[in-house]
C-alpha cells in the first residue's frame, strides 16, 4: 500500500490537473465512516457526491457484486440479459413513467435526453422547434450539451462554442420562464433542487408554471434529478412531493451503489421519437450494474430507507437551523431528507479543511455554502457529532 505522499505526488506527474483534491486518501470505508491511508477515520457528510447513499462496504450490495462478477459483469447491448429490463420496470414503477434508457454517468443522461427532447421537436414541430430553456444557478453535466445548459461561467469558459439556442432563466421567475418558452422551445430542463448551485428549490408555483408552458408549447420538460432524486429528499423523485411530472426525469448518482450507471427515464409518449440505431452506448445497463441497482432499490425498501432520510433529515435540519440560531455568520438553512445546506456569510473552503481536521467530512459549493449529502443511513448520533463539530467551526471561524 502506497503512503499518502506516494498517492499524491503520483497523480501530480501523471494525472490530466483537473481536480484540486482534498488532502485525504481514502482507502476503505464502513457504513457512514471512511478510513485514511493514514488509519485515521471520518464521519462522511458527501458520501462521494452523493453516490454513496448505502455508505460503505454495505453487505447486501458486496454480496451482489461478488456474486455477478463471478457469473458476466458485461455484454454489450447487443444481446439480452436478465437485469435491464427488471430495472427499468423498477425505474417505471417507481417514477409512474414508461421507457428507460441506461447510461454510464449523470451527464450522459443529460445527453440522451436531450436528444430525445431535439428529436421529438423536429419530429412535432420541424427542426426550428430545437430551443432549450434551462436556469441560472443550474448545474447538468460537463460534456457539451450538458455544459450548455449549465449557466455556471466557471464551467464554460474556454469551451465555446456550446450548443446554440439556450436561454436562461432566474430561478422562480416565472415571468421570465414565460417570456423564454415559446413554440420553438423543444425542452425544458431543471433541478427541481439545485445542487452543486447551492441547494435552492425551485417553487411549486415555478415547476407548475414549468409544466404549463411545456404543454402549451409542446416542449419536452426535463426533470434533472441526479443529485436530489432516488431517494435523497425522503421521496423517491423530489417532483413528487411537489405533484409536477415530467416528462422525462434524468438519474445516476446513487443508483448502482458506486458503480457507474446513469438513465433517463420517459413518458410513453416520447417513446417514438428515438428508434434502433438513433442512440447507444457500450457499457450502459451491463449485467453487473443493473442487478446492483436492483439491489439499491431491495435494500431501500427492505430497510426502511425513505423514513430513515426524513426522519434523521429533519432532526439534522433542526440542529443546522439551531446553528442559525447561534451564529451570525450563517445566512440560511436550507434543504430535505439527507440534502441540506448552511449559506454563510464567508467563503466555506477553510471550513472544510478545519472540518477534515475534527473528523467529519463537509462539502463546498457555490464559494459560500456548506452542502451535505450524506449517506441514508445517517443517524441521530452521527447528527448530534457533526454538529458539534460545526459549532466550533462557526466559533472559531477558520479562514
Ligand atoms: N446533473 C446534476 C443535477 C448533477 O448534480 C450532476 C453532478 O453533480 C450531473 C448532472 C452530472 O453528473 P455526472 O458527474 O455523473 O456526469
Amino acid at each position: 500500500m502506497s503512503t499518502y505522499e506516494e498517492i499524491v505526488d503520483r497523480e501530480r506527474h501523471y494525472l490530466l490537473q483537473t481536480y484540486s483534491r482534498y488532502p485525504l486518501a481514502i482507502e476503505s470505508g464502513k457504513g457512514v465512516y471512511v478510513k485514511d491511508v493514514r488509519g485515521n477515520k471520518y464521519l462522511d457528510l458527501v458520501g462521494g457526491i452523493g453516490v454513496n447513499a448505502l455508505g460503505y462496504a454495505h453487505k447486501r450490495i458486496v454480496n451482489v457484486i461478488k456474486d455477478q462478477a463471478g457469473k458476466v459483469i458485461h455484454t454489450s447491448n447487443l444481446y439480452y440479459h436478465d437485469y435491464q429490463g427488471l430495472l427499468a420496470r423498477k425505474l417505471c414503477e417507481v417514477s409512474d413513467m414508461s421507457r428507460v434508457f441506461f447510461c454510464n454517468s449523470g451527464t450522459e443522461a443529460i445527453e440522451g435526453a436531450l436528444k430525445l427532447a431535439r428529436a421529438a421537436g423536429h419530429a412535432s414541430g420541424g427542426e426550428s422547434k430545437c430551443r432549450l430553456v434551462a436556469l441560472e444557478g443550474s448545474f447538468h453535466g460537463r460534456t457539451f450539451g450538458a455544459l450548455s445548459l449549465t449557466a455556471n461561467p466557471k464551467y464554460r469558459q474556454d469551451f465555446a462554442p456550446l450548443l446554440e439556442g439556450v436561454q436562461f432563466v432566474k430561478l422562480n421567475d416565472v415571468e421570465s420562464l414565460r417570456a423564454a418558452v415559446s413554440d420553438a422551445t423543444c425542452a425544458i430542463v431543471l433541478e427541481p433542487i439545485q445542487g452543486e448551485g447551492g441547494i435552492h428549490e425551485c417553487t411549486p408555483e415555478f415547476l407548475r408554471a414549468a409544466r404549463e408552458l411545456a404543454d402549451r408549447h409542446k416542449a419536452v420538460l426535463v426533470l434533472d434529478e441526479i443529485q436530489c432524486g432516488l431517494g435523497r429528499t425522503g421521496t423517491m423523485f423530489a417532483f413528487q412531493q411537489y405533484g409536477v411530472k415530467p416528462d422525462v426525469v434524468t438519474v445516476a448518482k446513487p443508483i448502482a451503489a458506486g458503480l457507474p450507471l446513469g438513465a433517463f427515464i420517459a413518458r410513453e409518449e416520447l417513446a417514438g421519437a428515438i428508434t434502433a440505431g438513433k442512440h447507444g452506448t457500450t457499457f450502459g445497463g451491463g449485467p453487473l450494474v443493473c442487478r446492483v441497482a436492483l439491489e439499491y432499490f431491495a435494500v431501500l425498501e427492505e430497510e426502511g430507507l425513505l423514513e430513515q432520510v426524513n426522519r434523521v433529515g429533519a432532526y439534522l435540519h433542526q440542529k443546522l437551523e439551531e446553528l442559525k440560531s447561534n451564529f451570525a455568520s450563517v445566512r440560511q438553512v436550507r434543504g430535505r431528507g439527507m440534502m441540506q445546506a448552511i449559506e454563510l456569510d464567508v467563503p466555506t473552503r477553510p471550513f472544510v479543511d478545519a472540518a477534515m481536521a475534527e473528523g467529519v467530512l463537509i462539502n463546498s459549493t457555490a464559494e459560500t455554502v456548506i452542502r451535505l449529502l450524506p449517506p441514508f443511513l445517517l443517524e441521530e448520533k452521527h447528527v448530534d457529532k457533526a454538529a458539534k463539530v460545526l459549532r466550533k467551526l462557526l466559533k472559531k471561524r477558520p479562514a
